[in-house]
């Protein structure tokens, strides 16, 4: 099982989320669970449009190096164009966690580095993902937002409800 963060600033952002996702159950594997969309103040840059966030859960065959391949690909495909680092963009797949796999190469880490740090990463990570424990820090989702000092703002966009 896969962890993937969405993220998206530009264009029609809800179209972008489904064709990301359409993509993603094509060539990456099955959908298990998908959280409500949150949009969220921009980190980093914040100079910016707002973001919407979402976290998926996929069932997949791919090793994280062949996964990472396909979500670039994905991103490419959506009309990605990599200016500024951590500026505006159609689409961004970032990989939080592959099951328990702790992982660092040039190109691939995981845990994503910055997850602890982000709320619009915890906040939609919790939705579906509560008690998943973080390989390296040993917390679970809940725990590690209750620890999480961002106070960038994360609001519930649509419920999945
Ligand atoms: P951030 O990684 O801080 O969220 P970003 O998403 O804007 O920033 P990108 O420009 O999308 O950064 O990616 C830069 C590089 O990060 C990618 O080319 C990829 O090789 C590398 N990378 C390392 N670990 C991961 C990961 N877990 N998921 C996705 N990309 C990763
Ligand atoms: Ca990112
Ligand atoms: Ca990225």
């Amino acid at each position: 099982m896969t962890y993937l963060l969405l993220g998206t600033n530009l264009g029609d952002r809800i179209q972008m989320l489904h064709r990301a996702i359409n993509l993603i159950a094509e060539r990456v594997g099955t959908v298990v669970l998908q959280s409500s969309l949150y949009e969220t103040a921009p980190w980093g840059v914040t100079d910016q449009p707002a973001y919407l966030n979402q976290v998926l859960v996929v069932e997949t065959q791919l090793k994280p190096e062949e996964l990472l391949v396909q979500t670039q690909a994905i991103e490419q495909e959506l009309g990605r164009v990599r200016l500024e680092k951590w500026g505006a963009r159609v689409i961004d797949i970032d990989i939080l966690y592959y099951d328990q796999l702790i992982l660092q190469t040039d190109t691939l880490t995981i845990p994503h580095p910055y997850l602890h740090q982000r709320r619009f990463t915890l906040v939609p990570l919790a939705e579906i993902a509560p008690d998943f424990v973080h390989p390296i820090l040993h917390k679970t989702t809940v725990e590690l937002l209750a620890d999480c000092e961002d106070g960038s703002e994360v609001i519930l966009f649509s419920s999945n409800e």
